[in-house]
């Protein structure tokens, strides 16, 4: 496995499988965040679930053990505001989504609406309350007035739960749209879409190069991360496992392969930390 030899000046993060699974920081996770913010590195968490806000990732973080400002956390409420303050702040939206996305579009003084005829843009998101109605609204604007247009919070087909299950996710809902106007959806916010990581490299103020990009996840995290230059590193405690990397071409391998998240620390500090359990 290779491992990096140098310390990067922001550490960007996936959440699960990563930081943790499920209820439990995975090991050296929380020594690894407190050194390097100790060591003034920028540290951003993400994540493509839309169904929360920064502040209750934050609390979940704090409340396994590693306590978090909302500020660290980024997911697709935050790329979809920012993106729509950036390219779209006069549209009028449609949201189909939880209340923390129709919250952070509040704050940012976007208009929302459920009128097909004033609808510029139908956000396609992760709502376990969609329902015919809100079909029926999302039909009217895209095919019936033929203005609006439709985008999406995240490309999850669904989103996995405890026990091997899982439940629906963003994509069910494009599916249902595009299945019954014929329209094809335009903009994803989430990972692995470049616009996720710009978001994050806004706020931090850093090269991409400066940065490296920690997921469990080829397909998603390390993708954008490859796409945008920005070196990678896999960590094998969540979906990826070795195996899988020997059946990966080149192209789609990142430039760290990590056992558990804290070997992001070069080996002759971590000796230095005393961490020479990991
Ligand atoms: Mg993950």
């Amino acid at each position: 496995m290779k491992t990096p030899e140098k310390l990067y000046e922001g550490y960007l993060f996936d959440l699960d499988g990563t930081i943790y699974l499920g209820d439990e920081l995975l090991p050296g996770a929380k020594r690894l965040v407190l050194k390097l913010r100790e060591l003034e590195k920028r540290v951003i968490f993400l994540t493509n679930n839309p169904t929360r806000n920064p502040g209750m990732y934050a609390e979940k973080l704090t409340r396994l053990g590693l306590k978090t400002p909302p500020e660290e956390v980024v997911n697709t409420v935050v790329t979809m505001t920012g993106w729509l303050l950036q390219n779209h702040p006069e549209a009028v939206v449609f949201p189909i989504s939880e209340e923390p996305l129709k919250n952070s579009l509040r704050e940012a003084g976007i208009k929302m609406s459920e009128d097909p005829e004033e609808i510029d843009i139908v956000i396609a998101s992760y709502d376990r309350g969609f329902d015919y109605r809100k079909l029926q609204i999302a039909f009217d604007a895209i095919w019936f007035h033929k203005r609006a247009k439709l985008v999406t919070t995240n490309p999850d087909r669904y989103c996995p739960l405890p026990g091997g299950r899982g439940e629906p996710d963003a994509a069910a809902i494009v599916g249902a749209i595009e299945g019954c106007t014929g329209t094809k959806c335009e903009v994803n916010v989430g990972k692995p879409d470049p616009i996720m990581l710009e978001t994050v490299m806004g706020l931090l103020d850093l090269d991409a190069k400066d940065c490296v990009m920690t997921g469990d996840r080829l397909y998603t995290e390390i993708r954008m991360a490859l796409d945008a230059g920005m070196p990678s590193a896999v960590v094998l405690t969540g979906e990826t496992t070795a195996e899988d990397l020997d059946e990966e071409s080149e192209e789609n391998l990142p430039a760290y392969v990590l056992g558990r998240i804290d070997h992001l620390v070069p080996a002759d500090l971590r000796r230095e930390f005393g961490w020479e359990d990991a």
